[in-house]
This record gives structure tokens, sequence and C-alpha cells, in this order.
């Protein structure tokens, strides 16, 4: 038995089978800098997918911090520590003003569960909307929204889903106001399902970026209608920034400041402590004062002095190493020079992202936009056999999904694309 199935083996024996492992011939990873890793035979890989060690594996400002606090106390936040305040403070700066007040969690899906709970407590309803292509979570409340693993027992009668909106294939046909437009009645017919219903009309949770549904570029504006129609109807706005938050749309530091709209709570993530598991959920102090009369919310390791230390330096090193306008150039960058391949590979059908997220669609014909699902497993495995990692994402299963550390360089996006090109040309 290789190595790799030795490990494969143990890991089904003592944590079950069916959990998932990224690509045909599974990497083992020993170690990160930066936007490297290496696996366990000393193989070098370029990241091109791990958006959570979002400064970089390994960062040594998060490393120190990190040190540093844990060798001077960790502990719940029963008890005074400013390191929950500096950082609260300091997150919530970078938001509208609206936007005041914080509860930090563990993980994301723990952030979204909190946010539904938000919602509740300020409508008295329960009725949600959400994609049909999306990813929220894994608690049992979340997991009733996302349509990528149905739940058992199918979905809550108070979960509502909407298209997903794709840019490459837009609802109606039609690109642009009509878009959003099309998209925004979608929303109206599911509130007024909601409304008919006895769950009535709470919240709509998003993605500002639609990362899991495959990212597409709206239009300036897309989501001005769809919010009016939530604010008319009483509902809450809630934005998953678990994916674009951070900075990594190279515009602004948050994926619904991209999308040009203010929502009434916004759940953070992935990014937010490099690797560190940190979530929070970000909210008016009036929200946040209503959810805590309404449930009685205490989380053990949430806002702890250590993950508080490793948040803040995530901060630090965003804006000392000027990772957004990075984000924006190098993106930028990347993007053109995928428009170049696409000249030159008729499989590519759109080139789509901001910042650093990005990704390319394979299509089997551009003229049908027939999606290419084969192929784009192929095309990743062979990126990840000749050293780059990326994924694989969207409605279709057709796109590559580009969400580096946000040092990226122009240079290892030339390394990248030259592979890519590489792997293309053999198809
Ligand atoms: N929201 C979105 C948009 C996500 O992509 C994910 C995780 N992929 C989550 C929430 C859940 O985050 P976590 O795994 O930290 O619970």
């Amino acid at each position: 038995m290789s190595d790799n199935a030795v490990l494969i083996a143990r890991r089904e024996r003592l944590l079950g089978r069916n959990m998932s492992l990224f690509y045909e011939d599974p990497v083992h990873l020993v170690r990160g800098e930066g936007v490297w890793l290496w696996d366990a035979d000393g193989r070098k890989y370029l990241d091109c997918y791990n958006n959570v060690p979002h400064v970089g594996h390994c960062h040594p400002r998060v490393v120190e911090a990190i040190t540093r606090q844990a060798s001077t106390l960790n502990t719940h936040t029963r008890y005074l520590h400013e390191g929950i305040l500096n950082y609260v403070e300091r997150l919530t700066a970078t938001f509208d003003k609206s936007l005041n007040a914080a509860i930090l969690t563990c993980t994301g899906s723990e952030a979204n569960d909190v946010a539904l709970r938000m919602a509740q407590a300020m409508t008295g309803k329960t009725g949600v909307i959400a994609t049909n292509h999306t990813y929220h979570g894994n608690t049992t409340a979340v997991s009733q929204l996302s349509t990528r693993m149905p739940p058992v027992g199918g979905f809550g009668g108070h979960v509502r889903h909407v298209p997903a909106p794709d840019s490459y294939r837009p609802l109606g046909g039609e690109g642009g106001d009509a878009f959003a437009t099309a998209f925004a009645a979608e929303v109206e017919k599911a509130i007024a399902s909601l409304q008919d219903s006895p769950h009535g009309f709470s919240a709509i949770i998003i993605d500002p970026f639609f990362a899991n549904e495959g990212f597409p570029d709206l239009p300036p504006g897309f989501l001005d209608k769809t919010v009016a129609a939530v604010r008319r109807a009483g509902g809450l706005v809630i934005t998953d920034e678990v994916q674009p938050g951070f900075g990594r749309t190279g515009t602004h530091i948050w994926g619904h400041q991209h999308a040009g709209i203010v929502p009434d709570i916004v759940t953070l993530g992935k990014p937010m402590a490099n690797g560190h598991p940190v979530g929070g959920v970000v909210a008016n102090a009036d929200t946040v004062n209503a959810f805590r009369k309404a449930f009685r919310y205490f989380n053990t390791f949430g806002g702890n002095p250590v993950s508080c230390a490793a948040a803040m330096a995530v901060l630090d090193v965003i804006e000392d190493e000027n990772l957004i306008e990075n984000a924006r150039k190098v993106g930028e960058y990347t993007r053109v020079a995928f428009q170049k391949l696409a000249q030159k590979h008729s499989i590519i059908g759109d080139v789509r992202g901001s910042g650093l997220f990005m990704g390319t669609e394979f299509v089997l014909d551009r003229a049908t936009k027939e999606p290419a699902p084969t192929q784009a497993t192929r095309i990743v495995n062979e990126m990840r056999e000749r050293g780059v990692l990326m994924g694989k994402i969207g409605i279709h299963q057709c796109a590559t999904k580009i969400r580096p550390p946000m040092p990226f360089t122009t240079e290892n996006a030339d390394f990248m694309l030259s592979i890519f090109d590489d792997v293309l040309s053999g198809l």
C-alpha cells in the first residue's frame, strides 16, 4: 500500500467514510509558508485555492501573536479582557456606522446560525430566503439552506430558494438591469410565499459575491431592488462574508461594499484569523441586544484572547502589507492573462471574478454554453499533478475556483498561467 493509501484507510477507519478529500490523487501536506505548500515527499505546490491562510500560510506575525497570547492567558468571555474589545472596535471601524457591534464565534456556520436567530429576534418571524445553489454551513439550522447537501427529511417549510444568479447564463436570458430585476422578482415571489405561510418573512441570507454559486460578474446595483423589496416587507438582509470578506475582492474590505449595499447583519469566518478558528457576526447594537435578550447566548471559545490576538494580527497584516491593493492589481493582471488564454483555448467560455477571487468556466461549445464538468475535473487534477492547487465550483461544477492567499504575486500568477496553458493544450 502507498503512504497515501495507508492514510486514507486510517481516515476512513477513524473519521468515517465519505469525508471529502481534494483530488483523485490526494495531497499529503506537511508544511506551508506564504503562498507555498509542501507535501510529505518534499514536493512544492503553489496554493491558488486556500482563502483561510488569508495573509499567507504561517504568517510570522500571526504565529507570533498566537504564541504570545497563548503563553500569557487564554480564557472565555465571562471575565473582563481588553482583547475582544480592542478587536471588535477595530473590526467594526471597517463597516458602515450602522454596523457597530459584534458577536464572536468559532466558525462561519455558527455565525450564520446566530444571524438567523438575530433576524428572528428582530422580526418575530422565521421564514428565510437563500439561493438554490448555496452553502452557509453545517449546523442543523443553516444546513436547511444548502441545496448542495439537502437535509435528511427535506427542507423546512420556512425556507424558500431563489435561482442563483449566473452572469454567463442570466435569468431571462438578458444581462444588466433586466437580470437584476428578474432576480428581485424571484425574491419578491419568495417573500410573498413566506408571508402567506405560518412562518412569515424574517430574512434573506446571501453571499454578496455569490462565491459558492460560481462568483458571477454582476452589474453595479444588482442587489439594490432585492434589498429594497426585503426592507419593504420588514425583513433583514444578512450577508455572508465567509468567502469575499477581508479584502479578497480587491475593491473593498467587504463583499457587500463591493456589491454596493449596506446589510443589517454580516457574518464572517474562514480568513478571519488565518486558520485559527474564528468567526463573527456584525450588526447594529440594537440587533445584538435584541438577540442577547431573546436567546441567552454564550460561546465557550468564541472571542477568547488567543483568537482575538490572531484576528487582530490579520487586520494588521492586511493593512501593513497593503494586501487589498495587491489583490486588486494581481487579480486584474491574472484575469487579463486568462482572457488572452481564452483566445487560444475555446474550452474557456467565460473569465470572471474580482481581486484575488476568480476563475474560468469551461464549456464544450461556446455557442450553446454546454457545461464541461468532466473536463473541469480533469484540468484541476492535472494542475495538481503539476504543482498548482486550485478548486472547482459553480452551478454546473465547471468553473475553476482560484482564491489564493492575498500576498499572491504576478510571478505566482505567471507560474500558474503557464501550467494552465500547457494543461489546456494537452487536453
Ligand atoms: N458560509 C459560506 C459562504 C461558506 O462557504 C462556508 C464554508 N465553506 C460557511 C459559511 C461555513 O463556514 P464553516 O465551515 O467555518 O462553518
